[in-house]
């Protein structure tokens, strides 16, 4: 059946730009795949802290990663998708300050990008993906019919980050989540292996003022042109 060729959505942008909000929204709308690649990183670091990795010592690093697998399943009970790390739901353990604070770190590992990246390159088969991070419309997805660069004004972001703590029953304070976003910035603004920056053809979208449903609408739009752009192809039966 003829049919219109699905696209590639990459979403990227500073942390608490409310990426994962949107791109989840958009997923739905357009029955696409939504990957969240930030909970993928936070899976990485939680097992990293639990089962004391030193991210000094590549070869500990590269034994942990053979005993790490993650996985997404949906949660009825809760609408979302919980991530899982090696059959357990860590959903609520990846939201914690305190793997907020050693991600950054942990995501400049090279062994660790590369580990993730692999997988998140894996999820395109069919296109039809929405996926939000902060370098796949550079390095996972170059070739993503659509690429949004999001971002927002510094207080705004720390409220919308303690908003969803709140949401899952974590308790934040302010500054605390104020200087951890600013870290976290930094860190990934300034590594050397995938730093976060707007792709050049990336469409930059300061969302500090937007409603969510404006936003939505704005980048809903976007993809419809996008969709309506591309070639109509037979899916595989
Ligand atoms: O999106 P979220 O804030 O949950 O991401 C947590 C951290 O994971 C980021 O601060 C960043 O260090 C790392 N990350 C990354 N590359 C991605 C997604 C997240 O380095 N594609």
């Amino acid at each position: 059946m003829a049919t219109v060729k699905p696209i590639i959505i990459a979403i990227d942008g500073f942390s608490g730009c409310g990426k994962s909000t949107l791109a989840k929204a958009l997923a739905a709308s357009l029955n696409y795949r939504h990957i969240d690649t930030g909970a993928m990183y936070r899976a990485v670091t939680l097992y990293f802290l639990e089962n004391g990795v030193d991210i000094e010592n590549p070869s500990d690093i590269e034994e942990a990663l053979k005993n790490i697998n993650i996985g997404f399943k949906f949660n009825p009970a809760t609408n979302q998708t919980d991530t899982y790390l090696n059959g357990d739901d860590r959903e609520i353990a990846i939201r914690t300050l305190q793997v907020a604070n050693f991600v950054s770190p942990v995501s400049t590992i090279s062994a660790v990008r590369s580990f993730l990246v692999k997988q998140q390159q894996k999820m395109n088969e069919h296109r039809a993906l929405v996926m939000d991070g902060r370098d796949i419309g550079t390095v996972v997805f170059p070739d993503a019919e659509l690429k949004i660069f999001m971002v927002a004004n510094d207080d705004i972001r720390v409220q919308r980050r303690l908003d969803e703590m709140q949401l899952k029953g974590q308790l934040g304070n302010f500054d605390d989540v104020a200087a951890n976003l600013r870290n976290r910035d930094l860190i990934d603004s300034t590594r050397s292996d995938s730093p976060l920056k707007k792709a050049d053809d990336a469409i930059e979208i300061d969302n500090s003022h937007l409603t969510r449903d404006e936003q939505f609408n704005l980048v809903y739009n976007l993809a419809m042109e996008k969709i309506d752009q591309g070639d109509e192809f037979t899916a595989p039966v």
